[in-house]
C-alpha cells in the first residue's frame, strides 16, 4: 500500500537504527524525547521502537491523547447531564469507560441514561433535529484535530436555527500545553516529536516558538516505523549540532501553514480559554471555549451543572505519566488490578492511552 510499505521497510529501519546508535555515541547526557501523540505512543510500542533504542536515549509520552486528559470534573459534569430529565448525551466512544469521580458513563448507560455514541458531532445534530422536546448535548473533546468538525456542527445548528443542540467545552490546543511541559524543569525534555494528526491543522510554523524560546528541536513525525525512527534520527542531529529548529518530517500530509480552511472555521466559532488537563491542572490558554456569538450552544450557558467534589483516584498514576514523569510500570497498580477490562484510570480506557498501550506491547 502506497505511503505504507515504503515506510516499513526493514532494511531502512535498520539502517536508522544503527545511525541512532552511532550518533547517540556523541550525546553526552540521557536524553529524554517526548512524543505528544497517542496515535505516536501506539506506534512506538506497536513496532518495538522503545526497545530499539540506545541505553541513553529515552522515549517518554505525553498529554497526547484527548480522553486521557480529560479532567474528572468534566465527566462528573456530563454524569450529572446524562441523569438530567429530557438530556439526551451524545459522546465519541472512548469517553464511556472513562472514569468520573463515583460512576462512568458506561455505568450510566447501564443504569437508563440516554448516552448515544457517534463518529461524527454531525449525527448528535441530527438526533437533536429529530428529538425537538429532548435536549441534546455533545461531549466536545479533542484536540485540534476533531474541533473543526465540532465548529462546523454548531455553524449548521446556528444556521438552521436549532435551540435543543448544546455541547459541553472540554476541547484543547497542542501548543500551550508543549510550552508548559517545555518550562517542567522537573523533566526536561530534550525533544519533541510533534502530532502528526494536530499538525496538518496548525502546521509546522506553529511550534517554532518550542526552539526559538525553549531551545527544543521539534520534529513533526508520521505514524510508521521509518517516520518515528528517522524523527528521533533528526531531533539527535540537532542536539549535536546545537541548531534546534522545527523539522518537518511529515511533508507528504504537513503543510508549513497548515490547514487554513479548518483553522478559520475552528476560530470563528472558538477561541482560547484556560483549561484544566487531568493530572496537570489549569493551563492558560489551552483549551477553547465558544465565541460570544455562539454561546447560546453552550450547555454551561443554559443549565447550572453543579457538580461538588471531585474525587480523584490516589492510586492511579495518570498524571504523572500523562507529565511525562512516571511510566506505566511505576504504578502499582498496572497489570496486577488495573488492565483494559478494569480501567482504573483513563489511560488504561483509551485505545491510545500510554498504560492502555504498554499493557497491550510492552508488558515485561
Ligand atoms: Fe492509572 Fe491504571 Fe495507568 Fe496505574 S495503570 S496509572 S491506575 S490507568
Amino acid at each position: 500500500m502506497k505511503y505504507i510499505e515504503e515506510y516499513r521497510k526493514t532494511d531502512l529501519q535498520k539502517n536508522l537504527v544503527k545511525k541512532i546508535h552511532k550518533i547517540s555515541k556523541k550525546l553526552k547526557k540521557n536524553i529524554i524525547l517526548m512524543e505528544v501523540c497517542g496515535t505516536h505512543t501506539v506506534s512506538i510500542g506497536r513496532f518495538g521502537i522503545r526497545s530499539l533504542m540506545p541505553e541513553n536515549i529515552k522515549l517518554i509520552s505525553g498529554p497526547g491523547c484527548p480522553v486521557c486528559v480529560t479532567p474528572t470534573s468534566y465527566i462528573d459534569k456530563a454524569i450529572l447531564l446524562s441523569k438530567m430529565k429530557d438530556v439526551i448525551l451524545a459522546t465519541f466512544g472512548d469517553m464511556l469507560r472513562v472514569p468520573g469521580s463515583f460512576s462512568s458513563l458506561e455505568k450510566e448507560k447501564a443504569n437508563g441514561s440516554k448516552i448515544f455514541v457517534f463518529y461524527s458531532p454531525y449525527d448528535a445534530l441530527k438526533l437533536a433535529e429529530e428529538n425537538l422536546d429532548k435536549i441534546v448535548v455533545f461531549l466536545s473533546i479533542g484536540f485540534e484535530t476533531t474541533t473543526p468538525l465540532i465548529a462546523e456542527t454548531i455553524k449548521i445548528a446556528k444556521e438552521k436555527n436549532i435551540k435543543n443542540f448544546f455541547i459541553l467545552c472540554g476541547s484543547k490546543l497542542i501548543p500551550p500545553i508543549m510550552e508548559f511541559l517545555s518550562q517542567d524543569k522537573e523533566i526536561e525534555i530534550d525533544g519533541f516529536i510533534c502530532p502528526g494528526h494536530v499538525s496538518v491543522i496548525i502546521g509546522a510554523n506553529s511550534y517554532k516558538f518550542i526552539p526559538d524560546k525553549y531551545k527544543i528541536p521539534c520534529v513533526i513525525s508520521g505514524f510508521e516505523p521509518v517516520d518515528i525512527l528517522f524523527s528521533i534520527y533528526l531531533i539527535l542531529k540537532s542536539l549535536i549540532n546545537d541548531r534546534p529548529k522545527v523539522i518537518n518530517e511529515y511533508k507528504r500530509v504537513v503543510r508549513d501553514n497548515g490547514n487554513i480552511i479548518a483553522q478559520q472555521v475552528l476560530y470563528s466559532v472558538f477561541e482560547p480559554s484556560d483549561s484544566e488537563w487531568r493530572g496537570i491542572g489549569n493551563v492558560k490558554n489551552s483549551g477553547l471555549r465558544l465565541r460570544e456569538e455562539y454561546k447560546e450552544f453552550d450547555i454551561e450557558e443554559k443549565i447550572k451543572i453543579n457538580i461538588g467534589e471531585v474525587k480523584e483516584k490516589k492510586s492511579c498514576f495518570c498524571g504523572e505519566i500523562l507529565k511525562g514523569k512516571k511510566i506505566p510500570f511505576d504504578c502499582p497498580l498496572f497489570e496486577k488490578i488495573c488492565n483494559p477490562s478494569n480501567p482504573v484510570g483513563p489511560c488504561m480506557v483509551s485505545f491510545e492511552g500510554t498504560c492502555s498501550t504498554y499493557y497491550k506491547y510492552e508488558r515485561r
